[in-house]
């Protein structure tokens, strides 16, 4: 059975795109823990991390660098966290999470709860950026 994010990734499921290409895909995180919290992931599936490919692993990292770019412009904030945990959907992602202090990065943190609109317009916000 396909993962989630795969299914996201071939449309299946919808989600709240920020960037594509052939290989890597950039979409909100449905639970944010900050306005702007974007995962990005492989498309092709492989659960763990660090069990890409060198080259894949490389890859994921230099389109991450772009999406969290276009985030710090579009929510200006300190830095953009990154965090990889993969606890919940076995599909190797990456959390980038517009930050202004380091509490800002905890998991544990009160999710946000924003509106289908909030998210189309978190999204946009990112894309017009990059
Ligand atoms: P983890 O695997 O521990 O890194 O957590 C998975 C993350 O994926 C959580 O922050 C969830 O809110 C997020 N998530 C799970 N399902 C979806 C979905 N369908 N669309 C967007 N984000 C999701």
């Amino acid at each position: 059975m396909a993962s989630i994010f795969s299914r996201i990734a071939t449309g299946e499921i919808p989600c709240y795109k920020v960037a594509e290409n052939d290989q890597y895909l950039a979409f909100l995180d449905i639970n944010p823990i900050a306005k702007g919290h974007t995962l990005v992931i492989p498309k092709h599936e492989v659960d763990y991390i660090f069990d890409l490919d060198d080259k894949e692993l490389a890859g994921l990292h230099l389109f991450a660098k772009k999406i969290a770019q276009a985030q710090k412009k579009a929510f200006p904030c300190q830095r953009i966290g990154m965090a990889v945990l993969g606890m919940e959907v076995p599909h190797a992602h990456i959390h980038l999470i517009p930050m202004q202090k380091e509490s800002d990065m905890l998991f544990s943190n009160p999710k946000l709860s924003l509106t289908p609109e909030e998210f189309t317009e978190t999204a946009n916000k990112i894309r017009e950026q990059l």
